[in-house]
């Protein structure tokens, strides 16, 4: 009786969807959970279960709105455990005429089903997920012949596209700058912390159970009577509502702050809804800049520009370059970093505070901050010299918000510079100084974050120098870097001795830091 199969993959949950606008008797939508994608890498239990309880939701919901919905849930003997070969059997055995699916954003599955194309037998055709707000064909436009992809140049075009904190002139931006960073990223003064968000409690015991007995290996922990993180619209809504009432206020201010008495602070933990399409960015951002006119006196527009940039212009950007360099991009290894991660980046266990706050935040929550991520997990593991491709199935796995088309450029780009530069103009690295400056780990902290070498000291300073010093040759010539080898070089020859084999002392005893 149906004669086309619609595909709704697990990260397309968008109800707006022209898809879902009329109701087509002959169309049935088919949703499945796969083992091709609980085991592509290890992933946080939250992350399985977060994405699982979304999509049925979203079943629910199409039945709710009368679509014929078939979900393959893991236990069913039907499914064949792969998004390809489980079309196939569908078409086969219902007797189908077409398929259609929405575009997906990951490079493995769009190449899987361009290929099941091939072989179907039957026409196929790919929609828009109308999710995003430039097209992968805009993005090469925009950068064609150019050396560099400036993130700046992007988020200007995209701000003067969508009129967003624009002028009535439609080309001069609010309040005379396109950016205002230079006010924002303070350090977090004493005691404050935002006040509990009051979020939605889920009981997915049932999930977490079929989880353990499929057997999947995973990483993290879960309460399975309080799984907090959104799983429909509706709910999503909410986390925005409190992150405009308690968060946009500081969003800037406080957005590269890190601290041990919250794994959240000021950000909005809107990117797992926003990856799996519960909420279109356009509605965060106009809902956003709505909050700020009608509280100006409380909310700046520094804030509130902070916030739109995060995901009109790195959002969308780290998707043009994903696209714009993929496959090749998933191989790049500027340095030639060849090292597994330590064991602790899976448990925690580590004296060295920042990393042990960082990591066990993730294990508890499937989160960490932009800054836990760049500035304590990423930048240790480029001062270690991890091999990238270890670092990105870590950050894959371990982040409720992680999909390849966001994770990629943001780890090996961004945070790793294995893509020599086409992200970053230089690499993010720091000593202990900076961690010191943006946090409140330092005290306590086994390592003293003022020594370079010797009993304590702490092991990001050695690891800083000596992580400059072997790549000179790749770096030197960099001009954002020149006051770094300038302070090298001006360090007397012991002085560099002892930072390097402290250096090489932690490198070799990683396990034990
Ligand atoms: P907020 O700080 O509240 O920011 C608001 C929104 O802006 C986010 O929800 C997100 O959608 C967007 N955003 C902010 N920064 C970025 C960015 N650099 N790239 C893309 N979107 C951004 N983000 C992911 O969504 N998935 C990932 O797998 C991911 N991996 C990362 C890996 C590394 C090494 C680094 C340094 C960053 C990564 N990010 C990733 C970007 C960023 O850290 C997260 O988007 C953010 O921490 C999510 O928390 P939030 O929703 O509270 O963000
Ligand atoms: Fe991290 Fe070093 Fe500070 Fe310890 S002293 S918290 S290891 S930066």
């Amino acid at each position: 009786m149906y004669h086309t199969l619609r595909l709704i993959l697990v990260d397309q949950l968008n109800e707006q969807h022209c898809w879902l606008a009329e109701k087509d008797e002959g169309v049935l939508y088919v949703l499945m959970e796969c083992r091709s994608e609980t085991d592509y890498v290890r992933h946080h239990i939250q992350k399985i279960v977060g994405f699982f309880a979304a999509m049925r939701r979203f079943a629910a919901l199409l039945r709710e709105k009368g679509h014929a919905v078939d979900y393959l849930p893991l236990d069913d003997p039907r499914n064949r455990q792969s998004v390809a070969e489980n079309i196939r059997y569908l078409v086969a055995s219902l007797g189908l005429q077409r398929f259609e699916y929405q575009e997906p954003d990951e490079y493995r599955l769009s190449s899987e089903l361009k290929a099941l194309a091939g072989v179907l037998g039957i026409p196929v055709q790919g929609y828009d997920t109308e999710h995003f707000l430039s097209s992968p064909q805009a993005f090469g436009e925009l950068f064609k012949g150019k050396k560099t992809y400036l993130m700046e140049s992007f988020y200007r075009k995209m701000r003067v596209k969508y009129r967003l904190l624009m002028e009535e002139d439609g080309t001069t931006p609010l309040g005379g700058r396109w950016n205002f960073d230079a006010e924002n990223r303070k350090k977090l003064p004493a005691q404050a912390v935002p006040p509990p968000a009051c979020l939605q409690q889920h009981d997915v015991r049932e999930l977490v159970d079929l989880v353990h007995s499929a057997g999947i290996s995973y990483i993290g922990q879960i309460d399975p009577l309080r799984f907090t993180w959104p799983l429909s619209k509706a709910e999503a809504l909410q986390v925005l509502e409190y992150f405009l009432r308690h968060g946009l206020r500081f969003f800037g201010t406080y957005q590269d702050a890190m601290t041990e008495r919250h794994p959240f602070l000021y950000h909005s933990r809107l990117s797992f809804a926003l990856n799996v399409k519960l909420i279109h960015p356009l509605e965060v951002v106009e809902a956003a800049i709505r909050y700020w006119r009608s509280h100006e006196s409380e909310v700046s527009l520094a804030q509130v520009e902070g916030f739109v940039r995060q995901i009109i212009g790195w959002r969308e950007y780290v998707r043009g370059i994903y696209w714009a360099q993929m496959p090749e991009y998933g191989q790049l290894n500027f340095f030639g970093h060849q090292l597994p991660l330590p064991s602790w980046y899976w448990t925690g266990k580590t004296d060295m505070r920042c990393l042990r706050f960082a990591i066990g935040q993730s294990l508890e929550h499937a989160y960490a901050h932009h800054i836990q991520r760049l500035m304590l997990t990423g930048n240790f593991a480029l001062l270690y010299g991890a091999h990238p491709s270890e670092v990105d199935a870590w950050y894959l796995g371990i982040y409720i918000d992680a999909l390849e088309w966001v994770e990629m450029p943001n780890t090996r780009g961004m945070s790793q510079f294995a893509d020599g530069g086409i992200v970053g103009t230089k690499p993010y690295v720091s000593s202990a100084n900076y961690i010191h400056s943006m946090s409140d780990y330092c005290q306590g902290c086994r390592y003293d974050p003022k020594k370079r070498y010797g009993a304590n000291a702490c092991p990001f300073n050695s690891m800083y120098w000596s992580f400059y010093h072997r790549h000179e040759a790749l770096l030197a010539k960099n001009p954002r870097i020149g006051m770094a080898y300038r302070l090298w070089s001006g360090m007397d020859a012991t002085e560099k001795q002892r930072i390097l084999d402290q250096a090489e002392y932690y490198r070799r005893e990683v396990e034990n830091l």
